[in-house]
């Protein structure tokens, strides 16, 4: 089982590409603000950027917290998503410990990382990647990865 991990995010350059690629291919949405990856200013004195998305628990507090199993246990760490048995209480989101699941404003509905891989190919700068979940899993205080958007070198 793969996970998607922000391995390279000293790379990035906040152009957004991998929520945009989430959300039209993944979750069929313009806004990437429903992108189960959310790409932000790292803050402070830093001009890096970090990567929001799900780090893959293995249990998942969000699937544990979620009362009608629309989202459950996924092998290897993170969630699968029943959309069809979501009632929109937002317990996944308030159990999340790193802020990963983004509720729509509009409708109400979690969206997160289903860890498929679709965003991979499509950041210009290889920050992301796909890997074993019992190799990839990282422990994070917020989010993914936080580079400092100095190495812009290509891939
Ligand atoms: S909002 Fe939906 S997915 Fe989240 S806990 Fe509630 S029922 Fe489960
Ligand atoms: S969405 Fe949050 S709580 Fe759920 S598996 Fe991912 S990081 Fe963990």
């Amino acid at each position: 089982m793969k996970i998607l991990r922000a391995s390279r995010m000293e790379r990035c350059i906040g152009c957004h590409s991998c929520s945009l690629a989430c959300a039209r291919l993944v979750h069929k949405r313009l806004s990437w603000n429903t992108a189960g990856i959310r790409i932000s200013s790292a803050g402070g004195l830093s001009t890096g950027f970090e990567a929001r998305t799900c780090v893959a628990c293995n249990p998942a507090p969000c699937a544990t917290a979620c009362p009608t199993g629309a989202f459950s246990q996924r092998k290897g760490g993170g969630v699968k998503v029943d959309r069809s048995l979501c009632i929109r209480c937002g317990n996944c989101a308030e159990a999340c410990p790193v802020e990963a699941i983004y509720i729509d404003p509009e409708e109400s509905f979690p969206y997160v990382c289903i860890h498929c891989g679709r965003c991979v190919p499509f950041c210009p700068h290889a920050c992301l990647e796909l890997a074993d979940a019992d190799e990839g899993r990282q422990e994070y205080g917020g989010g993914q990865g936080t580079g400092t958007g100095r190495d812009h070198g290509g891939q």
